[in-house]
C-alpha cells in the first residue's frame, strides 16, 4: 500500500521549518506547530517550505 511505503519517511524526515515532526495525512506530510502541508509529489515528499501549503483550518 503506497501510504505504508511513505510511512518510513515519517523516521528520517522533519519540518523544515521548526524541525519537529510531521504527520502523515492523505494530503502530504504535516507540521501541526507551523499548520503547514507538505505535498507528496510521485511518493517523494516535497520538504520544502516554499512548497508548503497552510492548513486549512475552516473545513
Ligand atoms: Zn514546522
Amino acid at each position: 500500500m503506497e501510504k505504508d511505503k511513505l510511512r518510513k519517511f515519517i523516521d528520517i524526515i522533519a519540518c523544515p521549518k521548526c524541525k519537529g515532526e510531521l504527520i502523515l495525512k492523505y494530503e502530504g506530510f504535516i507540521c501541526p506547530t507551523c499548520k503547514l502541508i507538505y505535498p507528496i509529489v510521485d511518493n517523494i515528499p516535497i520538504l520544502l517550505i516554499e512548497e508548503a501549503k497552510p492548513i486549512d483550518n475552516d473545513k
